[in-house]
């Protein structure tokens, strides 16, 4: 199984055939990754496995990732690409004259605009201000949204009686009409699923419902709200 690194001839035509699907994909055009991997293993490839080429696409999906640039869904960032590799990739994509975005632009996508920023704080001189934008740009975007069901958020808010239903803290202030202010959260998200129902939505301070979304120890956490909140179904 263990072979010798991948050429730069092989990464290449893997860079090339990958930016090709994604093209492909963008423009909703029907490909076949079969169709590719098939060529690629009985041409520039030859003497790969389907396994290693799948693997493959996956580390150039990741060197995309780390770019904060889109990726072929179908193949899942892998992050074992070793960094001699990870160079090569990134070398090929721009022989393949893939136009890699300047971190410094301003984005509309709020994924590209959490990359940029983290890999600009990696390396920020807090003596160069930045001048920001007087007029930023703006563009048009579609969104899904749900019919979501008033009485439920209701009848989350009243049972919650002020209090986040996680860290038991005091909702934090007030809203005009003297309601105080907690947010409704589904646990099993309703784009990913998940119901809008009693069973699955409860009232949380703004904090616990960033931790719940975002914090490095989400999962642990998600899974205490489902212990202390005794309705709540997984
Ligand atoms: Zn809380
Ligand atoms: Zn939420």
């Amino acid at each position: 199984m263990a072979k010798e690194n991948w050429t730069q001839v092989e990464l290449d035509a893997s860079v090339k055939a990958y930016l090709e699907m994604l093209t492909k994909e963008n423009e909703a055009v029907f490909y076949r990754k079969s169709d590719y991997r098939n060529q690629l293993l009985s041409g520039a490839l030859n003497g790969r496995t389907a396994g290693s080429f799948e693997y493959r696409m996956q580390n150039i999906s990741y060197v995309l990732d780390t770019l904060g640039e889109q990726y072929i869904t179908g193949y899942k960032p892998a992050k074992n690409v070793g960094s001699n590799t990870a160079d090569l990739i990134l070398e090929s994509l721009k022989r393949n004259k893939f136009i890699i975005s300047n971190d410094a632009e301003p984005t509309p996508d709020n994924e590209r605009l959490q990359q940029r920023t983290k890999r600009i704080r990696r390396s920020i001189n807090l003596n160069n201000k930045p001048t920001g934008q007087q007029n930023p740009l703006k563009t048009e975007t579609t969104i899904t949204a749900y019919f979501r069901d008033p009485a439920v958020r209701a009848w989350v808010l009243e049972n919650a009686r002020g209090k986040c239903e996680a860290c038991r803290s005091d909702a934090p202030f007030y809203l005009p009409d003297g309601y105080p202010f907690l947010e409704v959260h589904h646990m099993i998200p309703i784009a990913l699923g998940g119901p809008d129902t009693i069973e699955n939505a409860l009232a949380l301070c703004p904090n616990c419902h960033r931790r719940s979304h975002l914090s490095k120890d989400k999962d642990s956490f998600n899974s205490g709200i489902y212990k202390k909140v005794k309705r709540l179904i997984k």
